[in-house]
């Protein structure tokens, strides 16, 4: 992979670019390859964002989502502009499985495949170009460097700067991650003097739920969650059944994994949500311990130091079992507590 610099002098002569990211794009998926998909339409090119899945409603309101191809329903017209393209660039994930689906037609592509994205050991081999950067608060930030460092600053208007802002914000926890730098906050600066209204922006993602999403809550925090103080750890499992009770859709559980972290002493925070085809389960940690090797040993996945993710196929209460020998395991790193 060479460095993405490489490319920025060919930015000027019009293309056939797809955007991607990963499957079930979040905040800062979907954040970060609109703000690259608006500046690379001011600059000529045909660019479209091409998402692996659907992604969830509460994104709907971001300047150009309309755009926005879902792989799973438009597979043969997708598949034909990946073919076509002379540039993917792959944004918010490292490993070309992480689109699911799309795996196959990313790696049979001829064009160059170009990565931007903060999560640890990407697989540098399948692209031609790119930036990699796990101190990075979220790969909104990272388009927000490449824009600058390209020299189209000056294109940053206001719907560039929501969507950044929503991939930042979303990724550093609301600018409280460790990885909320003092390039962070003055990104934000640059986007407030663009026009960016963050209250509006934050409104939108998170005061945008359903009161049956609410008592889901309620529900998972009264009935599902498991706490092993001995381990500085809790565990939320949630069965299908809940799902379907509270009429929960894709991006409804976002950020459940948090709120165990927010008991006095605890370290991590594990879910594990049973969606039928699969039990998809998320890691959070505090300091020192790092989910990013846990979800890889135990969960097969993968992410950040502090957030990771995984699957299993195993039930949910084999899944949940396994959680806890994992966590006894780790005994030692989880215990012994200090600040
Ligand atoms: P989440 O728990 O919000 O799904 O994901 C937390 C972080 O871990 C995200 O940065 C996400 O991209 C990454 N992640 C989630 N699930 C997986 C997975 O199955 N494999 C890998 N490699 N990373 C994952
Ligand atoms: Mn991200």
């Amino acid at each position: 992979m060479q460095a993405i610099s490489a490319i920025f002098l060919e930015l000027s002569q019009p293309k056939k670019i797809v955007i991607t990211m990963h499957q079930k794009p979040d905040g800062d998926a979907m954040g970060s390859t609109l703000g690259l998909y608006h500046i690379l339409k001011q600059l000529g090119h045909e660019a479209i964002v091409i998402s692996p899945t659907n992604w969830t409603n509460f994104l709907d309101w971001m300047p150009g989502i309309k755009q926005v191809m879902d792989y799973e329903r438009n597979t043969e017209v997708a598949n034909e502009l990946i073919k076509e393209a002379d540039w993917i660039f792959c944004l918010d994930f490292n490993t070309l499985n992480r689109t699911k689906k799309m795996e196959p037609a990313l790696l049979e592509a001829k064009g160059q495949r170009i990565l931007i994205d903060h999560h640890r050991e990407p697989q540098t081999e399948v692209f031609a170009y790119g930036i990699s950067d796990t101190g990075k608060s979220s790969t909104a930030e990272m388009v927000y460097d490449f824009i600058v460092a390209a020299g189209y600053a000056s294109m940053i208007n206001e719907e560039v700067a929501e969507c950044i802002y929503t991939g930042v914000m979303t990724d550093s926890g609301s600018f409280r991650f460790p990885s909320t730098s003092a390039n962070v906050h003055r990104l934000v600066a640059f986007l407030k003097d663009k026009g960016l209204k963050h209250s509006k922006v934050h409104e939108a993602i998170y005061d945008n739920f359903s009161e049956t999403r609410l008592r889901f809550i309620g529900n998972v925090l009264l009935n599902r969650m498991q706490v092993f103080y001995e381990y500085n750890t809790a565990l939320i499992a949630i069965p299908q059944s809940d799902l379907l009770k509270y009429d929960i859709k894709t991006g409804d559980t976002e950020g459940l994994v948090n709120y165990p972290l927010s008991i006095e002493g605890i370290k991590m925070a594990a879910i594990i949500i049973d969606r039928g085809e699969e039990r998809k389960c998320s890691f959070r940690s505090k300091g020192e311990v790092d989910v990013n090797t846990f979800a890889r040993k135990y969960f097969g996945g993968g992410g950040h130091f502090n957030a990771a993710g995984g699957q299993t196929t195993d039930s949910l209460d084999v899944a949940v079992e396994h959680f806890i020998a994992a966590m006894k395991e780790n005994k030692d790193i989880l215990a012994t507590y200090q600040f």
